[in-house]
């Protein structure tokens, strides 16, 4: 096998891998892992080439590294950065000409810029090389890594996505797709995988299908991708969403699928259509884009606001706002311009320069506001700085009057899947009536939309195919192994075996 080192010269924190778990876990960057993938199987297409444009497509899913692996069937060439496609790949894309590519950009949560989580993760065994790129958040993680540890395994990185390459590892099932599928029968979680060996290229989706993954045509060959915009952007023709619990396998002799035996149950994260994916992405059957439209058109019946403007907060609150703007009358304007040069504000470690990069990110157009009353559209509230910041920065531009409407309902619970919502107390709607939010945050009104609202406008009035567990704290799996046993005082406490999360007030894996 000739492989790229997988430590490669780009920036690196010190954050041993072999450090006791305990201290690993404190400094540990995240278990959280919101990221974009991409694969490619063709003898005709020039597999680096299109996996690195179908990364590109995905950048909004993570900005904080990139990596791609290809192969031609015997070797292996690995190329990984820390930062934006354009930095990540500035000394090279992987070299040799293969038939099978895959990629995978990452955003972790706050202080995870760390190399060894960089993925695609690449491994030898005794079955070949495996190498693969996670899209999800393992909610029994730290069981796993800990038998495996004492088990021998040693691992590279402190992400968990390497406990599932060290179980296909070690797996004694007689194929690699019977050691795939052995391996993910003993995880929990949020899981969108792609994974090249070398026979192919194979895309799974965990029993609930929290992230999204989608398998197109090209040419000769398949290419799988966490959203359709990566399919757009290599030009290859929407087939179908992997299916809960499904297993595709791509090769030689075209696509076969298998199935985990774990029961399948569709349960795929509302907050997708609410912010993370890319508004002209469909995904499962509903186009983001007309998911948030309607969010727009029901808020403006939940909360018939009297206003002379309607303004977005760029860019995901802007489909929301054409929505309200439609069903209420009210013109929707720019009042509020982004500068496409900062990055995500969310993800800066402490609230100062959070704020600070609020207003350098986004800046009033004075002309729509002023004498104006403005009923300003964000997708949500997680600990409220960007609305503060914004609701004055709309005064201070001349607004009159400003009202808030949020195209989400109260995010009160942390995501265990692969969303980063936050620790619980600092969830401004965990700790903060609605009325003391809209006090906080210096609003004449504010306005949630209902959670039926919500189910309604992303196609599911009944409830029954999304995960909306942060807004309730009802987890559709199992996430006491999430949980730090929390202080009494804290209000914390054990979540009864399953399901509901009454209070849990630290995740001691977020950072
Ligand atoms: P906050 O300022 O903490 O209330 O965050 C709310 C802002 O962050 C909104 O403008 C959202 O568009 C954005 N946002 C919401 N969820 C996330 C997330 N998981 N990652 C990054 N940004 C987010």
């Amino acid at each position: 096998m000739n492989e790229t080192a997988m430590n490669g010269t780009s920036d690196r924190e010190a954050i041993c891998p072999c450090a006791p778990v305990a201290a690993r876990e404190e400094s540990r960057p995240s278990w959280h892992e919101e990221c974009g993938i991409f694969g490619i199987w063709s003898r005709t297409v020039p597999v680096t080439d299109a996996c690195y444009l179908g990364l590109f497509a995905l950048q909004h899913r993570g900005q904080e590294s990139a990596g791609i692996a290809v192969t031609d069937g015997i070797h292996v060439d690995i190329e990984k950065g820390m930062g934006l496609m354009t930095e990540a790949f500035k000394p090279r894309l992987p070299g040799i000409r293969g038939h099978c590519a895959i990629g995978h950009v990452r955003y972790s949560t706050v202080g995870g810029s760390v190399f060894a989580n960089v993925q695609p993760f690449l491994a030898a065994f005794s079955g070949g090389f495996i190498s693969l790129a996670h899209n999800g958040s393992l909610t029994n993680a730290q069981k796993v890594r800990r038998r495996l540890e004492s088990e021998g395994c040693v691992f590279q990185s402190t992400s968990d996505s390497e406990a599932i390459l060290n179980l296909i590892a070690i797996s004694s099932a007689p194929t690699v797709e019977d050691k795939i599928l052995s391996s993910l029968e003993q995880i929990e979680g949020a899981y969108s995988l792609i994974i090249m060996t070398g026979e192919g290229l194979i895309g799974v989706r965990d029993p609930h299908a929290f992230r999204p993954l989608c398998l197109g045509r090209l040419e000769d060959g398949y290419v799988l991708a966490s959203e359709t915009c990566a399919l757009d952007a290599v030009n290859a023709t929407f087939v179908r969403d992997v299916l809960p619990g499904e297993m595709v396998v791509v090769d030689q002799n075209g696509v076969h699928s298998r199935f985990l035996q774990k029961k399948a149950k569709l349960s795929s994260c509302v907050f997708e259509y609410i912010y993370f994916a890319r508004p002209d992405s469909v995904i499962d059957g509903t186009s983001v884009w007309q998911a948030r439209y309607l969010m727009g058109r029901r808020l403006a019946r939940e909360y018939p606001v009297s206003a002379d403007v309607v303004v977005p907060v760029p860019d995901t609150g802007i489909a929301a706002a054409i929505g309200f703007s439609a069903e209420s009358g009210v013109p929707w304007v720019e009042g509020l311009i982004k500068n496409r040069y900062v990055g995500r504000t969310f993800i800066l470690p402490d609230q100062t320069k959070r704020r600070a990069t609020v207003e350098m990110k986004l800046n009033p157009v004075r002309a729509n506001l002023e004498g104006k009353r403005v009923v300003m559209i964000d997708d949500s509230i997680v600990r409220g700085t960007t609305s503060a910041r914004l609701v004055a920065l709309l005064r201070r531009a001349g607004a009159t009057e400003v009202h808030m409407c949020v195209s989400s309902p109260p995010i009160t619970h942390p995501c265990y899947y692969g969303i980063d919502t936050s620790i619980r107390k600092e969830l401004i709607a965990a700790v903060s009536t609605e009325r003391e939010i809209g006090l906080k945050i210096g609003t004449d009104g504010l306005h949630y939309l209902s959670l039926q609202g919500l189910l309604e406008s992303v196609g599911d009035a009944k409830g029954e195919r999304m995960c909306t567990s942060c807004f309730h704290g009802i987890y559709p799996t199992d996430v006491s192994e999430c949980l730090v046993e929390a202080p009494e005082a804290e209000g914390g406490g054990e979540v009864p075996k399953g399901q509901v999360s009454p209070a849990p007030l630290s995740f001691k894996s977020e950072a």
